[in-house]
């Protein structure tokens, strides 16, 4: 059987939530908004999708869940709301080490409207410069926006903290928990986050849809205009397969969270340890000590981490690059070069992301393979 350690790229589809999908490509068919039986059927599904995820990151009211395509549509939104609304605050304040689906946006707003984006460093083990970043925000700050947790290292964020900081300066704050939803236990209630965004497909749910979290009473302005649905904060017919697919893998995903069989931490600590111990000249890259407890990114010194997912992949593994290059280009991640990992290590990282799927035996057998893989590689440097 293939052994899968790439989580923080995409989870396998819960064969709960497909169960609970299916009855609505076929009988449940209705649309949410129609005035009879075939949509309050549908209606009565979306509600109770929208109260899972309010029990997965400890939303409070309804109107604090708005479905949109993904996470990086949920993430779009955030950003152009907040620039929307904070009429004549003209900066954004955010981190070296975001998500394309963040940093792109901004890139081009910075370009086209001439926005000041303050985007903020990290030290060696992907830890933000938190006095940067106060520094950073002022009365013309609009938004700062900060990932809860890191798709590369799973360094986590204080961004309970950071969303304080935002508030003293009147600036709204949010956070893409992308990899960080359904992954560590989330309750927005004592915080000050007003938006939140977050994926299915991380957590066991479907692709193509996602959510975006707005706290009760924070300015709002829609990136998709249209039909009345999400309380006019998307336009657009629901894509109700996919929202009750995301409803029912956030329940699955906070059942777990409550009473985790087999903690994933463990596991990841176990095939860390093994690696560490059985090849040499390898180091964990991120914050060790706060890291999404899934995630382990390991540099090995003077190899190609692509030669290592290579063979990986011929012995059933399948782990990704730890410095993902950016499409078309070999250029190593913004994220490692952010935390100026060595040019000699930077190559040579993979990261292996687990799940609560994962099993001892995947990973006992994992740690069977990749040391004999590391010698090899080693003993035949490349030409
Ligand atoms: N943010 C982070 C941290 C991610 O890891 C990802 C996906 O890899 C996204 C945003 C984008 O989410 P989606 O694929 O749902 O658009």
């Amino acid at each position: 059987m293939p052994i899968y350690l790439d989580n923080n790229a995409t989870t396998r589809t819960d064969p709960a939530v497909v169960a609970a999908m299916l009855p609505f490509f076929t009988e449940q068919f209705g649309n949410a908004s129609s005035a009879h039986a075939f949509g309050s059927e549908v209606a009565g599904a979306l509600r109770q999708a929208r109260r899972a995820l309010q029990g997965l990151i400890g939303a409070a009211a309804e109107p604090e869940i708005v479905f949109t395509s993904g996470g990086t549509e949920a993430i779009n939104t955030a950003i152009l709301s907040a620039l929307a609304v904070q009429d004549g605050r003209e900066e954004v304040v955010t981190t070296c080490v975001e998500h394309p689906a963040v940093l792109t946006l901004l890139d081009h707003l910075e370009a086209t409207r001439g926005l000041r984006i303050h985007r903020i460093g990290v030290d060696h083990e992907g830890r933000l410069d938190i006095d940067a970043y106060r520094r950073a925000l002022g009365p013309r700050t609009a938004l700062a926006s900060v990932m809860w947790a890191n798709n590369e290292t799973g360094t986590l964020f204080p961004v309970v903290a950071l969303a304080e900081m935002a508030h003293t300066v009147g600036a709204l704050f949010h956070t893409d928990a992308v990899q960080a939803a359904g992954r560590i236990p989330i309750d927005l209630r004592a915080t000050r986050i007003d938006m939140l965004s977050l994926s299915g497909h991380k957590l066991h749910g479907p692709k193509g849809i996602g959510a975006l979290y707005l706290r009760k009473g924070t300015p709002f302005s829609p990136l998709i205009r249209g039909g009345p649905q999400e309380r006019r904060r998307r336009g657009g017919t629901e894509n109700v397969p996919a929202i009750v697919g995301l409803g029912k893998a956030a329940e699955l995903a906070a059942a777990h969270l409550a009473h985790p069989h087999g903690a994933v931490g463990d596991l990841r600590d176990r095939l860390e340890q093994g690696v560490l111990q059985q090849c040499g000249g390898c180091t964990p890259l991120g914050d060790i000590a706060h890291r999404l407890p899934n995630t382990s990114n390991i540099a090995f010194e003077a190899i190609e981490g692509e030669a290592i997912l290579h063979h990986l992949n011929r012995a059933g593994i399948a782990a990704s690059l730890g410095s993902a290059c950016a499409s078309g280009s070999m250029e190593p991640s913004h994220v490692l070069r952010a935390m100026k990992v060595p040019p000699r290590a930077l190559r040579g990282a993979i990261r292996l992301s687990l799940s609560r799927e994962t099993t001892a035996d995947e990973i006992d057998q994992v740690l069977g393979v990749l040391p004999a893989i590391i010698d090899h590689l080693r003993a035949s440097p490349p030409s």
